[in-house]
């Protein structure tokens, strides 16, 4: 680990959940002051424990849907449970999360003049009309589902970090993050990238939900933190929307496929019933991403998936 001297301080919120950890690790390896925030619902110490030794890393246990008060040239806004089963485990908390999360971090970024990035997801598109998604589709989200919760709140954050911009100034960047996968993850949180390993890697039954048909585009996290890192650093006034994901498209059979085949498991394929509102195909387009931030991602499903089976290996 190679701690070296500050030069900018940034705050990541949600910093020692999956995403979170690889961002605050690249940012403290490029030598700036970095405070994750954190509330460890889904992150872990774990996640970060290597950089707690760093003296340009610092760790706070505190709650976005209260406010804080620190002095930060950056911000990026993670924090927010990310799979179906934890954000669903306390829908209501979800919402106040990204809604009352945004607000807080808002007014901070208002009240120190920093900039901000929020996290958005894919998800705003909900189950898309259009396909690929570019960033001018305006989606077809369920306002009362059991992934409302999660979609809507993001949508709402999106709304307030554009309100903020033209009645505060405050300057914004705001990326579309599509489905992401690689170490730290969470073995048991349900997302299908770490169900289907953990389950070959066991050999138990790799559980397809629906007939596997449904298709995701998986973008593995060093690139998604090269991505997010380029709109950080983005001109000012570029403020997104902006994809971020690889659009290398998959149905969840192919995806199962892969992971058998690379870890060399015997485990069957079993069916299980599909969930509410579960979206029938995803893929990004990523032009505006080429244009602006002249980003694309480089690692292709097989050799993420590879580097992903390893850490869990470790793990299970
Ligand atoms: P994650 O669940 O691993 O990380 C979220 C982190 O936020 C965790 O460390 C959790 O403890 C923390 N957190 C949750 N609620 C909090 C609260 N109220 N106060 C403080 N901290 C809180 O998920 P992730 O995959 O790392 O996702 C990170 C961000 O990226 C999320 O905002 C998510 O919506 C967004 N995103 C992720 C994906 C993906 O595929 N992983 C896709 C689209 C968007
Ligand atoms: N999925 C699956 N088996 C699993 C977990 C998920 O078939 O064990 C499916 C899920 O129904 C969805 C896709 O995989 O169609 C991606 O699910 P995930 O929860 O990872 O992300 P999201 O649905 O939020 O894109």
């Amino acid at each position: 680990m190679n701690c070296a001297n500050s030069s900018k301080r940034i705050l990541v919120t949600g910093g020692a959940g999956f995403i979170g950890s690889h961002l605050c690790k690249r940012l403290v390896e490029e030598g700036n002051d970095v405070i994750c925030l954190d509330n460890f619902f889904t992150g872990s110490k774990k996640n970060i424990e290597k950089l707690l030794d760093c003296r340009n890393f610092e760790l706070i246990r505190h709650d976005v849907t209260e406010p804080i008060l620190l002095e930060v040239d950056q911000i990026y806004n993670l924090a927010c449970p990310a799979s179906p089963v934890h954000y669903q485990y306390n829908p209501v908390k979800t919402v106040k999360t990204s809604v009352m999360g945004a607000i807080n971090m808002l007014g901070l970024a208002k009240r120190v003049k920093a900039r901000i990035l929020q996290a958005s997801t894919s998800e705003v598109y909900g189950n898309p009309s259009v396909h690929p998604q570019p960033e001018e589709y305006w989606g077809n989200v369920n306002p009362i589902g059991i992934r409302s919760c999660y979609d809507e709140g993001k949508r709402v954050a999106e709304t307030l970090f554009f309100d903020y911009y033209r009645q505060n100034h405050v300057d914004i960047k705001v990326i579309r993050i599509f489905n992401t996968y690689g170490p730290n993850m969470n073995a048991d949180d349900g997302r299908v990238v770490s169900n289907f390993i953990v389950q070959a890697l066991k050999g138990e039954d790799i559980t397809i939900y629906g007939d596997g048909t449904q298709t995701r585009s998986f973008c593995y996290v060093d690139d998604l933190v090269e991505g997010m890192i380029r709109m950080m650093n983005s001109l000012e006034g570029f403020t997104g929307p902006v994809n971020l994901g690889n659009p290398g498209e998959f149905t969840m059979l192919e995806l199962a496929e892969k992971v058998l085949g690379l870890i060399g498991s015997k485990s069957k394929i079993v069916h299980k019933p599909l969930p509410a509102d579960d979206p029938a195909q995803r893929k990004p387009v990523i032009d505006l991403a080429k244009k602006e931030l002249d980003w694309e991602p480089s690692i292709v499903l097989d050799e993420g998936l590879r580097r992903t089976i390893e850490y869990f290996r470790g793990v299970v």
